[in-house]
Parts: structure tokens; sequence; C-alpha cells
């Protein structure tokens, strides 16, 4: 088998509001990059990147040179073809390398008649359990949904996901508001859910003082982590040795080179992979050996999936002996997905990983073209920027926050 053609197309799948989050938005949409590799014996393998445009699309065209030719089940070939550690200075193709990956995992799979966790060594679960994943949203301009911000809309809006989906473990996006306003909503969201696991993450919004502040407060909590409250692996550090709850990162460990010196300074005790951000799965699954070795815990990071990505992300959390923790996943907030049968379900606050041969999704044609067409339409826009403060922009340590409306109120 050996791959003969690489196609890209962006496309952009409507949010039911925009989620807010510390250092901007995401719009009111997804825009991913859906790649498909093409293999001689007519074979289509997929894959998905975050983001997306000429740029995205140009990008992994121009890989095209590395793997026509190549045979998909060369994995560890494909992957120092494109991501020599020693050239990534000049070359940072982590997330195009996830991709393509995922796409020649996908290929193998259905060459074998094999599952892409198979390739990982095998599935130890056939359902992953997920976190309601609660942001503070915009409203809807059309629709009229989302607008939450107080602890009494965000309880209200975390009833509605646990009856529509089952979730046992909630985890708050804070860092928009004043960490007053986050901790007074984490407060009261483990009130409405006794029995339930929380976790709160302040995409390290939070100087390293005001973090143990915060930590102090929320340790009598069932916290299954302490995520990312600051930033850096010594900002992390320092509050691991001032709070009693576990930490947890998806932004100070994102490579081998991180996860090193976090074992070696005792910085962090959860790592959160991401398929993407570590470069593929089997590069998100070696992390996680790494950490199993050194008992560090684990969970399955989200960075806005659609359903090509959440199926990788349903083969790490199969193939991951060490997963403690409920994953992550924004999919709920999707209106809509690009794969066949629409949207995955949630029985009980878990996804089933596919059944079917490599990722175990397939595209939908039709959705595809209405969602490229959206994209042409709407265009991208900038993650770290928010559409409802033009002026403003994050600064750390001195964030400017927003102020919510139970504050205007009082
Ligand atoms: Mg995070």
């Amino acid at each position: 088998m050996k791959i003969v053609d690489v196609r890209a197309t962006t496309v952009a799948v409507p949010l039911e509001a925009p989620l807010r989050h510390s250092n901007g938005a995401h719009w009111g949409r997804f825009i991913r990059t859906i790649v498909e590799v093409e293999t001689d014996d007519g074979l289509v393998g997929l894959g998905e990147m975050g983001g997306g445009g000429e740029s995205a699309e140009a990008g992994i065209r121009a890989l095209k040179s590395y793997l026509v030719g190549h045979d998909p089940l060369q994995l560890e070939q494909l992957y120092w073809k494109i991501c020599n550690p020693t050239a990534s200075l000049y070359n940072n193709r982590a997330q195009m390398h996830a991709a393509l990956e995922f796409a020649c995992m996908d290929l193998v799979g259905k060459k074998l008649g094999i599952r892409a966790c198979d390739l990982l060594g095998g599935s130890l679960r056939e359902e992953i359990p997920f976190a309601s994943y609660l942001f503070y949203r915009y409203r809807h301009s059309q629709t009229g949904c989302g607008g939450e911000e107080t602890p009494d809309e965000m309880v209200a809006m975390a009833k509605d996901l646990k009856q529509q989906y089952g979730f046992r473990t909630h985890k708050l996006k804070g860092g928009v508001f004043p960490p007053d306003h986050d901790l007074e909503v984490y407060l009261a969201l483990a009130a409405a859910f006794p029995g339930d696991s929380f976790r709160i993450d302040p995409n390290a919004a939070w100087s390293v003082e005001e973090a143990i502040r915060i930590g102090r407060a929320i340790e009598p909590v069932r916290n299954d982590y302490y995520e990312d409250p600051t930033w850096g692996l010594d900002g992390m550090r320092r509050v691991r040795s001032m709070v009693r709850v576990p930490t947890a990162t998806n932004t100070a460990v994102v490579n081998f080179e991180q996860l090193a010196a976090c074992v070696h300074l005792d910085a962090i005790d959860v790592i959160l992979l991401d398929t993407t951000f570590w470069g593929g799965l089997r590069q998100a699954w070696k992390a996680g050996a790494v950490c199993e070795k050194f008992q560090r815990g684990v969970s399955v990071h989200s960075s806005g999936e659609l359903g090509i990505q959440l199926a990788t992300m349903l083969h790490l959390g199969a193939a991951l002996p060490n997963l403690a923790f409920a994953a992550d996943a924004h999919y709920h907030h999707l209106a809509d997905d690009i794969i066949e049968g629409g949207k995955m379900k949630y029985v009980e606050g878990k996804i089933a990983v596919p059944s079917g041969p490599g990722l175990g999704v397939t595209l939908d044609a039709e959705k595809m073209q209405q969602y490229a067409e959206l994209y042409r339409s709407t265009g991208g826009y900038p993650y770290d920027r928010d559409p409802h403060r033009p002026d403003w922009f994050a600064v750390v340590p001195e964030r400017r926050f927003a102020q919510p409306k139970s504050a205007n109120k009082g």
C-alpha cells in the first residue's frame, strides 16, 4: 500500500453558542481542516487539524512530496520524515504530522481490518467517560442560546448537560471573569452535584499567588485536579507546593522535553494528553506510557474537535492503561458534525469507542460540502480575540478581566 495523494479541506461547523475563555473566544463555530490521504488501492484515510484556510491547506499539500510512495504502515518512519526533532526548530510540523498520522492509522486499520487502538496495543475499555465542559457563553445572535455568566446560570447549564448526556464530572472553564467569580461558580457547582467530581481550568490566567489563594479555597471540593491555574512549569510547581489538590496541565507539558523536566522538577501531577498538540495518536500514547512508569496521572485533552479527532481521542482513551479520569471534549457544544450518522452519542456520560476498522468514522460528503461552504462564506477568526471586546487583549499577570452580570447588579 502506497500513498498517492493528499487533500486538505477547511470547514466551519457551528457551535450552539460562542464559548468564552481567558484569551478570547470560540466565535460560534469551530474551524477545522479535514485531511484525506489516498492510497494506490483506493482507500482513503481521514485526519483532522485545528484551524484552516489557504495557509493550512497549503501546509498539508506542501508535505505531499514526503508522502507520495510512503507505506502508511511505516508510522515511525513518517514521524521522523516530518517531525525530526533536530530540524523542528525550523519547521514546527507537530500538528500537521498529527493529522497525517491519524489518516495513516485509519488507512492501516482499514487495510488490515483492525482498529486504530489496536495499533497502540489494543483496547482496555470500550466506553470513555467525559466531563461536562462548562464555558461562560455569549448569547447566540440568532438562536438566543447561551449567555451564562452567574453561578445560578452556570449551575442551570450543568444540570441541563447532565440531564442530556449523563455527565458525572464537571469542568469549569474559568479565567474570563475575576478569580473570585470563578470560585463562586465552582463552589456553587460542587454544592449542586454532591457525589460528582470537579475540575477548574482558568487557562493559566492567574498569578502564582492568586492560584494559591483560590487553590486553598477549593480544597474541600471533590476535585479531580486543579488545571493550569498559572503558567509555566515552575509556576505550577510553586502552586503545587502550597495547595493540597493534584495539579494538571495541557499547556506547560506538551512535548517530551517538557515531560522530562516535569518529572525532574516534580512539578505537576496529571498530564492532559492531546492527540494534536503532542503530534499524533501514537505520540500522545507514548507520553502516556512515560507517565505510567513515573506514576503521573493522565487524562485526554480536548482542543476543539469534530468527529475525526474525537475518534482519535476515543482510541487513545481505549489504549491508555493509566486513564483514571473522565476525558474532556468540546464536542457536546457543537451543533453538528461532518461524519456519517451525525454526532456521536453520549450514553450515561460516555461515548463508545468506534467499532469499525481504522478510526471507525466516515465522512458525510453532503455535510463536508455544506460546512466547507460555510467556511468560505464566514471565514476564520483569531482564537485570541474577543468579538465583543475588540480593544481587549490578554496580558499576564495583570489581567483585565471582564465584569460579570452578578457584579454589575450588586
Ligand atoms: Mg486546559
